[in-house]
């Protein structure tokens, strides 16, 4: 059954292209020579953490598609730079999608299976790399071996998630799907400060329940979005990637209908809110601003054109306004603990909107690099802006969090700036275990250190 809604035809490779793609990456890695820094060059990124040392970039170009979808084994096989955009795209027609889709269409799948992604059904299915059952991963010592679950390499399988690409690159992956249908009806529930943690456990009890996650609006004001598949388009789909904006709707509608197409979408658009800092979501803007730079990945080259030019901070300076701290991160809390880490969150850092995501690891065995305890229920806080500097304290705001995440027995995701010093990092991220994957896949530390990569 084909649930598509207005795609592009993604881009499929043969096996026989991938193979040769895959040899031709291999073969130019490794004649990087010995010490050069070397990272891999994607059109795009999601991260959030600017500069860094300058490294020989590897073109990936041609390790951007889908190799094939197979309906009756629900999988699909990519190579490793492909967008969920394009894979998206490719697994619609078929009536299937991946187990979780990121919200940001350029997020790839390899980026998010060692870099970990969460969506609406992770409070279900985990995080993107729990779907996989296979990758081809060319390590920094220059081999490409195969990893899965049961192998010979099944600790760098489990190992994978959360070494940011310093282990190696994954080239193939084989995913398993989830049937959909073609709609999905959604309802905005407003939930009260003191009940959000039990309604949240009992939503994401409930086996008729396909997607949930969540939005604080202001301290107080928060709403669950709870979403099922539907054949039942209602009393019509809703469209947000014209002049109407998704997370308003929230507030104003108990009830909606979108296309699964775009429902999977929904925040990429207005990259959940935070395209109003570039004033798209003005109505006079918005009409002016061409539909095909409604996207996340446009925002996000035009923030770090900001970073690269230092233009705000000396508008900032030139209007004697104080400079600003980004605080852009998401982090995993159990779901007992969400009310004190959001208390503790508006009286601290104060930043509005807030999205919640609850997930539950899919796997009964613990990840090693990001030690979440499995059978136990989480919610992903995410939040993405900047706050006034605590003066002679750039970093103030920043810490406070990753010391309150640490309080209530949270993780927080490595995907932005990291404040931690060298032996607090590995005591959250499991020093042993990378050290001994370290020693096994790349001996001659071809690749970056993860601490060092991350919180440089
Ligand atoms: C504002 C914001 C909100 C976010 N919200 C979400 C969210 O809601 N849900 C979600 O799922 N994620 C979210 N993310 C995080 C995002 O999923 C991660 O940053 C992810 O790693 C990005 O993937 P990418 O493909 O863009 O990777 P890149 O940005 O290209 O790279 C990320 C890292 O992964 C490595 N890497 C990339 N591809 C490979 C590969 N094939 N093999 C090995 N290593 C590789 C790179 O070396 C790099 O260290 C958010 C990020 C931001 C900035």
């Amino acid at each position: 059954m084909s649930v598509a809604g207005p795609l592009i035809a993604p881009p499929t490779v043969s096996p026989a292209t991938h193979a040769a793609a895959a040899a031709d990456l291999v073969r130019r890695y490794r004649a990087v020579p010995a010490g050069t820094p070397v990272r891999l060059g994607k059109p795009s990124s999601n991260l959030f953490r600017f500069g860094g040392p300058s490294a020989q970039r590897l073109d990936t170009s041609h390790l951007t598609g889908v190799i094939g979808v197979d309906e009756a084994a629900r999988t699909a096989e990519v190579q490793g730079m492909t967008t969920y955009e394009d894979l998206v795209d490719a697994t619609l027609p078929h009536g299937l999608m991946p187990t979780v889709v990121p919200q940001l269409k350029t997020i790839t799948l390899g980026g998010a299976v060692t870099g970990l992604g969460i969506e609406s059904t992770s409070f279900r299915y985990g995080l993107p790399h729990e779907s996989v059952r296979e990758m081809d991963v060319l390590t920094a010592d220059g081999e490409v071996i195969t990893a899965s679950p049961d192998g010979p390499h099944a600790d760098l399988y489990r190992g994978f998630a959360n070494s940011y690409g310093t282990l190696g690159y994954a080239l193939r992956l084989v995913i398993d799907l989830l049937p959909v249908r073609p709609y999905v009806r959604l309802e905005h529930r407003r939930v009260a400060s003191a009940d959000l943690s039990a309604v949240i456990s009992e939503v994401c009890a409930d086996e008729s329940v396909d997607f949930v996650d969540g939005t604080v609006f202001e301290p107080g004001e928060q709403y669950l979005t709870i979403g099922r598949l539907t054949d039942d388009p209602g009393p019509g789909t809703s469209d947000y990637t014209g002049q109407q904006i998704f997370y308003r709707s929230i507030r104003d509608r108990t009830v909606d209908h979108l296309t699964i197409h775009d429902y999977l979408w929904r925040w990429d658009t207005d990259w959940f809110w935070c395209s109003r800092v570039f004033g798209v979501q003005h109505p006079a803007v918005r009409r002016l601003w061409p539909r095909r730079f409604r996207r996340s990945d446009v925002y996000r080259r035009l923030v770090a054109l900001d970073r690269r030019t230092g233009l705000s901070g000396r508008v900032r300076r030139l209007a004697r306004l104080p400079q600003e701290e980004p605080v852009i991160q998401d982090v995993e809390i159990p779901v007992e603990r969400l009310a004190e880490f959001l208390d503790a969150f508006h009286r601290d850092i104060g930043i509005t909107p807030v999205w919640l995501c609850p997930l539950r690891l899919r796997s009964d065995r613990p990840w090693p690099l990001y030690p979440m305890r499995p059978g136990e229920l989480y919610v992903n806080v995410g939040f993405w802006s900047a706050v006034p500097e605590t003066p002679g304290d750039p970093e103030a705001h920043n810490r406070r969090i990753e010391e309150l995440v640490a309080e209530l027995g949270g993780h927080k995701s490595l995907y932005s700036t990291v404040h931690y010093s060298e032996s607090e990092f590995w005591e959250h991220y499991n020093g042993p275990a990378y050290r001994a994957l370290k020693q096994r896949y790349d001996p001659y530390d071809r690749l970056p250190d993860l601490y060092h990569k991350v919180a440089r």
